[in-house]
């Protein structure tokens, strides 16, 4: 079974909760688990950035579902593609809020890799996507392995 990354962004429904957010990664983590995916969620500026790995029918299956969730919209896909190793082999599925981060780490890390000074992953390509994920795990402590 071939390994795959997708990579889309979205908008947050106007008022998502904490609750929302908690509720959605329970599900998160006891889906993708069985599935065997893994993955990261970003969110922040009322978007969502996720990018989830793991075998092309189940993410393919999941992503569907995750798009038709009323708790966003406007999902774009930014990537979906065959990879030859995980990024983030060790969580079924992360939620980073970008919020709760250090501003000034923050600010650097979206600066590098976007045009804007907000988190708008609609403007940044799959790549700088992918490293900005990877970077903000890095900070938080996460290897990713
Ligand atoms: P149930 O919990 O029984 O849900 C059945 C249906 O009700 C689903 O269509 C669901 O969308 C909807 N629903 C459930 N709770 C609410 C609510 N509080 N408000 C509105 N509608 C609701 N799921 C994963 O499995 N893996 C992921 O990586 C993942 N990432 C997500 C990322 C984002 C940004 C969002 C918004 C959702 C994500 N979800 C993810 C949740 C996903 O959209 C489904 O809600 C979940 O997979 C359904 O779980 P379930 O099969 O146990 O069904």
């Amino acid at each position: 079974m071939s390994l795959y990354r997708l990579i889309y962004a979205s908008r947050a429904r106007q008022g998502l909760s904490f609750p929302d957010l908690r509720d959605i990664m329970e599900k998160s983590e006891r889906n993708n688990g069985v599935a065997g995916i893994t993955g990261m969620l970003g969110f922040g500026d009322e978007m969502f950035l996720q990018i989830l790995e793991g075998g092309r029918r189940i993410i393919s299956q999941t992503y569907h579902r995750i798009a038709q969730d009323p708790r966003h919209y406007e999902p774009e896909l930014i990537e979906f593609g065959p990879i030859e190793e995980r990024s983030f082999g060790v969580w079924s599925m992360k939620l980073v809020q970008l919020g709760q981060m250090d501003p000034g780490k923050l600010g650097a890390l979206r600066l590098r890799y976007s045009s804007t000074t907000n988190f708008n992953p609609s403007v940044m390509s799959a790549q700088q996507c992918l490293r900005f994920m990877v970077e903000m795990n890095a900070l938080l402590g996460g290897s990713g392995y």
